[in-house]
C-alpha cells in the first residue's frame, strides 16, 4: 500500500488530468495502477540529487497533463517511461499490465534514451529514430519532451560538462521540434533553461535586469492598456489583455541579431489581447478599434489567422506607436488560438478529436518525414546531407505563396521560383524557365515573398541546369535534381567507358575490375563512375592511367602504380596541403589572423577570405571567422544567428580574426529608418548624409502605407563608427521614429 504522502501526489495528478484532459474520460484506474506499478519498480532507485527516483516519471506524467493534456495512455506511460531501461521489468511484463498502446509508448521512448547516450556519434541515427518515433505515435515524443524538460528543470545535480552537452542538444534539436509542434510552453522553458547552463552570466544578468525594470514595465503596461480596455468594454467584448515580457533567451537572441545591449531593446514585452468568442473576424474589429487609437506601423502586421503558419499557430501580430513614440507588439486572437498558440497540438486534441487521422497539416509532416528517410536510403545521402536538410526543416521560417489558381502552397523562407516549380509537379520543376511574380517577370534566382502570386512559365526544351542546384532550398527540389543529375551523369560516363575501353584494348592491357577501382580510389575518384564520367570529357585522365601502367614493371603492385600517380597529382594534393596548412596556422596565430587592410587575402599566404552576406561586417564589429571547404575563411559578426548556429554544429572550424589598422577600404553598411511618412522625407534624409558625411550611397528604399514609413539606406563607410554616427544623426532628423542598423 502506498503511504499518505505518495496518496496525496496522486490525487494531485488525477486532479490535474481531471481538469485538463477534456477529449476522453480519463481512466483513473489506469493512471493509479501506474503509479503503483512505477513507485514499486523504482523502489530501491535514487536520482543523482538523491531524491527517490520515482519523483521524475511523476513530474515527467504531471508536465504532460499540464503543458500537453491529450490523453490518459500518454500520463501513464510517462510514469513508466523509465520502467525498463532501469528496471528488471520488460516491454512484455507492461504489455500484460497496461495493454499495447502503453507497452508501445513505453518501448519507444526507451529507444529514443540509448540513442541520446551516443549523440554525438550517432546523430543521424538519433534524428532518424526520433522523427520516426513519431510516425508510429505521437505520444512517444510528447512523452519524450517531458521527459528532456524535467532533466533540464534538474540539470544542477549533473557534471558541467554533461549540462552542457544536454543543453546544446536541447537547443539544436529538441526546441525546434517542440516549436513545430506548436508546443511554444514548453519550447520557451527549454530555450531558457538551455540558455542558462550554455551562458550563465548573460542569463543571470538578463534575468536580474528584467527583474529590476519590472514595475517600471508593470506601469508603462497599465497605462498604455487603459485606452485599449476602456474603448473595448465600451464596444461590448469579453476579453483579456495583458502585457508581459518576452522570455529570457528570445531577449538574448534579439540583443545579438541587433547587435544591441539589454537597454536598447525596445520590444521586451509584448501585450496580448484574447477574445472570448468563437468568431475570429472579431479579431480583426478589435484592431480596427486598437489602430484608432494607436498609430499601426504597416510593415508589421501579419494576419496569422487567413494564413496559419504551419504549426496551426494563429494570431493577427502587429505593431503600434505607443504616445510616448515607443514601439510596442501586439498580439490578438481568440480564446482557442491561445490555447493552439500555447499548447499546439496537445490544444488541437480538445478541440478536434482523432488529431492523427484527421489533421492534414500534420500528415504532410509525418509523410514528408517518411519520404526523407525513404529518400536517404535510396540515393546515397551523406549523414551530414540527411541532418542538414531535417534542420532546414526545423529551423526556417515559412513563406507562403499562391499559384495563379489560388492554391497556397508553404515553403520555406528563402525559397525560389524554381522550388515553387518543384513543389508544383517535378516536371514542372524541370521544364521551368522563369516566372511571373504578381504579373511580371522575375529571374529564377529572386527570392520569393510571403503572399505572392507565382506563375512558372515552362519550356518543353528546357532540362535542369547545374546552377539550379544551388538556388533551390525545398527537400523537394533537391532531391529531384540530385536524381535528374545522377541519371544523366551515368549516361555521360558510359561514353568515357568507351573511350576507356577502346584505349586500354588499343594497348593490350588487361586489368580486372578490382584493381581498376583500387586504382581510381587511390586516385581521389569517388568511385569507377566518378572517373569515366571526367574520361568522357577529358581524355587525357585515361592516357595518363595508361601510361603509368605501361611504363612500370609487372612486378610493381597496383598499390605502388597508383601511389606514384598520385605524386603527380600536383593540383588536388597542393590544394589540399594549403588548405591543411591554412587551418593550422590560423588556429595557431596568436591574436588571430587580420583582415580588412584592402587585401583579399589574410596574413597567411595563400588564404583567401570574404564578408558574410546574412550580417555584412564591418571594421569595428566584433567579428569571427568561419573556414568553409572551398571559399576560404567567411567573415560573421560575431552575433550573427548564423554564426550562432554554425559554432554549435562545429566549433573546430572557427576562427578568431581582427581587423588590420588602415582604414582605406569601404564596406557597405545598413541603416533602417522608421518615421512619420511625410512627402521629400528620405530625400532630406540622404542629402544630408551625402552633405554632411560625404558618404556615397548605393540605395535607398522606402515603403509607406498609412502615415508611416519604413525605409532602408546602403551606403559605403569605413567603419562602424561612422555607421554609427550617420544612425544617430538621423534618429534626430524631424520626423523619425528610430533608425536603426540592418544587415543583409
Ligand atoms: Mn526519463
Amino acid at each position: 500500500m502506498i503511504s499518505n504522502f505518495y496518496r496525496k501526489k496522486l490525487d494531485e495528478l488525477l486532479v490535474n488530468c481531471r481538469r485538463n484532459i477534456l477529449s476522453v474520460k480519463v481512466n483513473e484506474n489506469l493512471i493509479t495502477n501506474a503509479f503503483r506499478f512505477a513507485l514499486e519498480a523504482h523502489k530501491n532507485d535514487r536520482r543523482v540529487s538523491g531524491e527517490p527516483y520515482i519523483t521524475h516519471p511523476y513530474e515527467v506524467a504531471m508536465i504532460l497533463a499540464k503543458e500537453m493534456p491529450i490523453d490518459d495512455i500518454s500520463v501513464a506511460s510517462a510514469l513508466l517511461h523509465d520502467v525498463v531501461e532501469d528496471t528488471k521489468f520488460t516491454v512484455k511484463d507492461i504489455r500484460a499490465e497496461f495493454g499495447y498502446e502503453v507497452a508501445e509508448i513505453v518501448d519507444g521512448a526507451t529507444q529514443i534514451e540509448g540513442i541520446f547516450e551516443n549523440y554525438e556519434a550517432k546523430a543521424v541515427e538519433s534524428f532518424k529514430k526520433l522523427m520516426l518515433s513519431m510516425t508510429s505515435d505521437l505520444r512517444i515524443i510528447l512523452v519524450k519532451f517531458a521527459d528532456r524538460l524535467h532533466n533540464l528543470r534538474t540539470l544542477d545535480f549533473l557534471p558541467p560538462s554533461r549540462q552542457i552537452r544536454i543543453a546544446q542538444e536541447t537547443l539544436e534539436i529538441f526546441a525546434p521540434f517542440a516549436h513545430r509542434f506548436g508546443l511554444s510552453n514548453i519550447k520557451t522553458e527549454m530555450e531558457d533553461l538551455s540558455f542558462k547552463y550554455l551562458n550563465k552570466q548573460l542569463y543571470d544578468e538578463i534575468a536580474r535586469k528584467l527583474k529590476e525594470r519590472k514595475k517600471e514595465r508593470d506601469k508603462y503596461i497599465k497605462k498604455f492598456i487603459e485606452p485599449i480596455e476602456k474603448a473595448l468594454t465600451e464596444e461590448g467584448y469579453k476579453y483579456e489583455i495583458n502585457g508581459r515580457a518576452k522570455h529570457i533567451y528570445s531577449i538574448y537572441r534579439k540583443m545579438m541579431s541587433r547587435n544591441k545591449s539589454f537597454d536598447e531593446i525596445y520590444d521586451l514585452f509584448a501585450v496580448r489581447v484574447i477574445l472570448d468568442t468563437d468568431n475570429k473576424n472579431e479579431c480583426f474589429s478589435v484592431y480596427g478599434i486598437i489602430t484608432q487609437i494607436f498609430m499601426p506601423v504597416p510593415e508589421r502586421f501579419k494576419d496569422y489567422i487567413s494564413l496559419p503558419k504551419q504549426n496551426g499557430y494563429q494570431s493577427i501580430h502587429t505593431t503600434v506607436v505607443s504616445k510616448e513614440g515607443k514601439l510596442v507588439e501586439l498580439q490578438i486572437r481568440t480564446r482557442e488560438m491561445h490555447d493552439i498558440a500555447e499548447k499546439g497540438i496537445a490544444a488541437h486534441w480538445k478541440y478536434k478529436e482523432n488529431i492523427i487521422i484527421g489533421e492534414r497539416k500534420l500528415d504532410e509532416w509525418i509523410k514528408w518525414i517518411r519520404e526523407t528517410i525513404d529518400n536517404a536510403g535510396k540515393e546515397d545521402y551523406s549523414s551530414e546531407q540527411l541532418i542538414e536538410s531535417f534542420k532546414m526543416n526545423l529551423y526556417q521560417d515559412e513563406i507562403y505563396c499562391f499559384t495563379p489558381k489560388g492554391e497556397l502552397k508553404i515553403l520555406p523562407k528563402h525559397s525560389t521560383p524554381v522550388d515553387f516549380a518543384f513543389a508544383i509537379h517535378t516536371e514542372v520543376g524541370m521544364r521551368c524557365i522563369g516566372a511571373k511574380v504578381n504579373g511580371k517577370i522575375i529571374s529564377l534566382d529572386t527570392p520569393l515573398k510571403s503572399g505572392s502570386q507565382v506563375e512558372i512559365l515552362t519550356s518543353k526544351n528546357q532540362t535542369p541546369k547545374r546552377d539550379w542546384e544551388k538556388l533551390v532550398v525545398t527537400q523537394k527540389a533537391k532531391s529531384d535534381l540530385r536524381k535528374y543529375f545522377n541519371t544523366e551523369k551515368r549516361k555521360i560516363a558510359e561514353k568515357g567507358k568507351e573511350i576507356f575501353e577502346k584505349k586500354l584494348k588499343k594497348n593490350k592491357i588487361h586489368i580486372n575490375g578490382d584493381d581498376l577501382t583500387r586504382l581510381v580510389q587511390k586516385l581521389k575518384y569517388k568511385d569507377i563512375l566518378d572517373f569515366h564520367y571526367e574520361v568522357s570529357s577529358n581524355e587525357y585522365r585515361a592516357d595518363e592511367i595508361i601510361d603509368v601502367i605501361q611504363n612500370r614493371s609487372k612486378q610493381e603492385t597496383v598499390e605502388e602504380i597508383s601511389e606514384s600517380i598520385n605524386q603527380t597529382d600536383h593540383e588536388l594534393t597542393s590544394q589540399e596541403r594549403t588548405y591543411n596548412k591554412f587551418v593550422t596556422d590560423a588556429r595557431a596565430s596568436a591574436g588571430g589572423i587580420s583582415i580588412g587592410d584592402g587585401q583579399s587575402s589574410v596574413n597567411i599566404p595563400g588564404l583567401k577570405y570574404d564578408f558574410a552576406k546574412c550580417c555584412n561586417p564591418i571594421p569595428g564589429d566584433d567579428v569571427i571567422g568561419y573556414i568553409t571547404k572551398t571559399e576560404g575563411i567567411k567573415i560573421h559578426r560575431r552575433n550573427c544567428n548564423n554564426i550562432v548556429n554554425l559554432y554549435l554544429m562545429d566549433s573546430s572550424r572557427i576562427v578568431d580574426v581582427n581587423w588590420a589598422e588602415s582604414g582605406l577600404t569601404e564596406f557597405s553598411g545598413g541603416i533602417r529608418i522608421i518615421g512619420e511618412d511625410r512627402p521629400g522625407i528620405l530625400n532630406e534624409i540622404t542629402e544630408m548624409i551625402s552633405k554632411t558625411y560625404k558618404i556615397n550611397i548605393i540605395s535607398a528604399n522606402v515603403y509607406t502605407k498609412g502615415s508611416t514609413f519604413e525605409g532602408t539606406i546602403i551606403m559605403n563607410v569605413h567603419d562602424l563608427k561612422e555607421l554609427n554616427s550617420v544612425i544617430e544623426r538621423i534618429s534626430l532628423h524631424k520626423g523619425v521614429i528610430k533608425a536603426m542598423r540592418f544587415s543583409g
